[in-house]
């Protein structure tokens, strides 16, 4: 038997397997479904993306790699609008960046406003209390926008908070909030902002120099329609001056930004920090260069357009929204279940019959709601036909 104790978990004695020593089943291939992915992420890849990530193995210190690297960049400050120098993707997936810009920009006894108002709200919340910050939390209904009044009324009760954290679009709930007064309200009271972008990244209008946004992390399965495991990160010059003027150090060596730019700072000297996750970054590279040559506002409105034809049919189908029209995420559904109504064997039934994914309620809203995502290569016209044609089936 193992054990496996920790402060915090209590974990079960397990019993040590012996099966997969004994040699009498070899290995077979993985072989995936063929799924159409309209959940709250990852969503559908391109086939691009795919060859791109296929292709060979190079390092990551190769002359040719440090130039996609350069690439990747400035693909990204297009994305995020920034002429941000520290813009670049964290090797780990969209809580990895979280945690970073978190840690970079947070020391111990600094105090924090943090927008509450669904599952990564809670998060932001969780990691500044690990991070030894004085958290005072904002507070929405799930479902609803964040309220700036009650941002402008928490930095007047607290004015020596040096940081606002808000989700522009909580995927857990489908609210859209409006990053743009939120950090707004941030740099009039002194403070950096610090936004989650992880779903509206190439799916809603943001503009990280233009709205004054001081730190940003998103992720790359969502509307960039790339595998999950990367997220680019972009800080402006107030975030490098905290960090470049912390009184301690960031607590995690691997997320310091001070140490990660040696890698993806500007130039073609580049030392070695991690091994970068090569074929992922050609992956991300490609995705890129997909949203670019459609047109970054052309991919917002697509997004806008199909979710408006969706709504209309699912709504037709008697299914109403959570969240009021003008606070709503185009690329995140989420409609209302009849109350009573056994969800998850039709959730099932969706991927059996339809091979369609959808995604079910969090938190409180376990059971009770579905999220459709309509995200980056998978919000288009067949998917939008598709899902209702499935929904409409299985909730006959
Ligand atoms: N923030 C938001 C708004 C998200 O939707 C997610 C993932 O769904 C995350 C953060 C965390 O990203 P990841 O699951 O890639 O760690």
């Amino acid at each position: 038997h193992l054990r496996f104790t920790s402060q915090f978990h209590d974990v079960e004695d397990a019993p040590v397997s012996h099966a997969a020593t004994a040699n009498s089943n070899p290995p077979a291939a993985f072989v995936p479904p063929r799924r159409v992915l309209m959940g709250p992420g990852p969503s559908d890849v391109h086939p691009r993306v795919l060859a791109a990530m296929a292709q060979p193995t190079i390092g990551h210190l190769d002359p040719a790699f440090i130039g996609l690297m350069d690439d990747i960049k400035r693909l990204l400050q297009l994305t995020f609008r920034t002429r941000n120098e520290l813009t670049m993707p964290v090797s780990g997936p969209g809580s990895a960046g979280m945690e970073a810009c978190f840690a970079n920009l947070l020391e111990p006894d600094d105090t924090i406003i943090v927008c509450d108002n669904g599952v990564f709200g809670g998060r932001m919340r969780a990691m500044s209390e690990r991070l030894g910050a004085k958290v005072v939390t904002v507070k929405d209904p799930w479902g609803r926008a964040v309220d700036p009044q009650k941002v402008e009324d928490a930095f007047k009760a607290h004015p020596e908070a040096k940081v606002l954290a808000f989700v522009q679009a909580e995927t857990s709930t489908g609210a859209l909030s409006d990053a743009k007064t939120l950090a707004g309200i941030a740099q009039r009271h002194d403070a950096l902002s610090l936004v989650d972008a992880v779903t509206s990244l190439g799916g809603s209008q943001l503009e990280v120099d233009d709205w004054g946004i001081d730190a940003i992390y998103s992720g790359t399965q969502k509307c960039l329609s790339c595998p999950p495991g990367l997220s680019p990160v972009s800080f402006g010059q107030r975030a490098l001056v905290k960090l470049m003027s912390r009184k301690t150090p960031v607590r995690s060596w691997f997320m310091d930004f001070s140490l990660v730019t040696a890698y993806w700072g500007s130039g073609a000297k580049r030392s070695y920090h991690h091994t970068a996750p090569v074929n992922a970054l050609y992956g991300l590279h490609e995705a890129l260069t997909l949203l670019h040559e459609e047109g970054l506002e052309h991919s917002w409105s697509r997004h806008q357009k199909l979710h408006a034809e969706l709504a209309a049919g699912l709504e037709k189908l008697g299914l109403e929204y959570l969240v009021p029209k003008d606070e709503r995420l185009p690329q995140l559904n989420a409609v209302k279940l009849p109350e009573g109504l056994n969800e998850e064997p039709l959730r099932r039934r969706l991927l059996e019959e339809f091979e369609l994914e959808i995604g079910a309620g969090l938190g409180e809203f376990a059971g009770k709601i579905w999220r459709i995502g309509l995200m980056g290569q998978s919000c288009t016209r067949q998917h939008v036909e598709l899902c209702l044609r499935a929904v409409g089936s299985v909730l006959r």
